[in-house]
């Protein structure tokens, strides 16, 4: 049986056993959960999160070495930033029109007298800015920040490009590490199904189904815009930009979205959606292994989505209207925070926070989604991976007949 099929079965297994547990008797999920699937799931987590420094790093490293021109990597960097941008500023009018077509906040009764939520302050914009070069390249390693690590990788990747014969040893090195790295990642991703079952199985049994109620509609909203950002927005673009097939583009690309599904983490699934784009999409190395570890930072349409949504739920629920300039706002601030959005759980609904306080909107009503928030995390998450593989498949595909018509 092929990967991808295990994987579907497994989602569909993970999803059923989740919705089992909600109706089964008191200790049976939390012994379940503490005993098999929580240790399988982490187990699976541990092992694909190990590989996301060294994978980004390497990888960096060989894509800017071998596009050989620094600017050519300008050119590929400024098309990979206004694709992102475009396409989350789309997302967010897509998730702002839903939302008011289908009014959330108004589907139902909201306790808003309970609701409590202690925001967490973002960085300022012109901090994150400085600190994309990092003091510490070591600390950046170990902390795991990402943007610091793609930026010391671009610079030590430049100097190997202009170095050329003087440092082939160094060079020889990283591709040979880089072969460690896919072999390991290869074999990891056969692990993927058990992984995903008790992920998945977990997340659904642990949030259980009691939150839904009122939220039903909320979460329609934001199900359904991340559904057409995807239907419409990426295979409009793979069509015409990348002059591909969207749907053959979603088959092969399928594997990374469920275990971006399974662990609702850009950032840990970034070493199965480089692989999958690079294997099954045809993706340059050298494109994906620059234009995804920044995308898994930066690029979040699914989060934007999300936010928009509940901005505007929030907004129905505490009755303020919104007029034309706080939508504006909503759609600069909205765009900030998804950019700001570390690829781990949970983030985007932290900073929500910011956009809420944009437009005046009371952060309490934070509360009122955190329950169904780890649900539609699975659903954004994998949106959010994909958004920065159709931008490498699109970039690649142009360089690829840009060469052949040179050739
Ligand atoms: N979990 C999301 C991601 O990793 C971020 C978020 O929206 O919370 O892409």
């Amino acid at each position: 049986m092929s990967l991808t099929k295990k994987i579907i079965i497994a989602l569909i297994l993970g999803v059923i056993v989740g919705i089992g547990f909600t109706f089964a008797p008191g200790d049976v999920f939390s012994i379940t959960d503490k005993y098999i699937l929580n240790p399988i799931g982490q187990i699976f987590l541990n092992l694909i999160m190990m590989m996301v420094v060294p994978i980004v790093f390497v990888s960096i490293v060989l894509g800017t070495s071998g596009l050989g021109d620094p600017a050519k990597l300008g050119k590929i960097g400024v098309q990979t930033i206004t694709f992102y941008l475009v396409t989350t500023a789309v997302a967010l009018a897509i998730g702002l029109a839903v939302a008011f077509v289908l009014q959330p906040g108004k589907a139902g009764v909201f306790d808003v007298s309970m609701a409590d939520y202690e925001s967490e302050s973002a960085p300022p914009i012109m901090e994150t800015i400085i600190n994309i070069i990092p003091e510490n390249p070591i600390e950046a390693m170990s902390t795991g920040n990402m943007l610091q690590i793609i930026a010391f990788a671009i610079f030590i990747g430049i100097a190997l490009a202009v170095l050329g014969e003087k440092t082939k040893g160094i060079q020889r090195l990283f591709e040979q590490a880089n072969e460690i790295l896919i072999w390991l990642v290869n074999a990891i991703m056969k692990t993927a199904p058990y992984g995903a079952f008790a992920l998945i199985a977990s997340a659904i049994g642990d949030a259980g189904l009691d939150a839904v109620g009122s939220m039903a509609m909320y979460m329609v909203a934001v199900t359904l815009a991340l559904i057409l950002h995807g239907a419409v927005t990426y295979s409009l673009a793979i069509r015409g930009l990348g002059k591909g097939s969207p749907i053959k583009f979603y088959k092969e690309f399928f594997p990374a979205m469920s275990v971006a599904f399974s662990t609702s983490s850009s950032s840990a699934t970034l070493p199965i959606s480089m692989k999958t784009a690079q294997e099954n999409l045809g993706v340059k190395k050298s494109i994906s292994s620059f234009v995804q570890p920044l995308g898994a930072t930066i690029n979040m349409d699914g989060t934007g989505i999300m936010q928009a949504v509940a901005t505007v739920f929030i907004a129905q629920v505490y009755d303020v209207p919104l007029t034309f300039t706080a939508i504006i706002m909503i759609i600069l601030t909205a765009t900030l925070a998804s950019v700001g959005t570390a690829g781990v759980p949970g983030v985007g609904l932290i900073m929500l926070a910011m956009v809420l306080e944009q437009v005046n909107l009371p952060v309490e009503g934070i509360a009122l989604i955190i329950g169904v928030d780890r649900l539609l995390d699975m659903l954004r998450t994998s949106l959010n991976i994909t958004g920065d593989a159709a931008c490498a498949y699109i970039i690649s595909e142009n360089e690829k007949r840009k060469e052949n018509a040179e050739a």
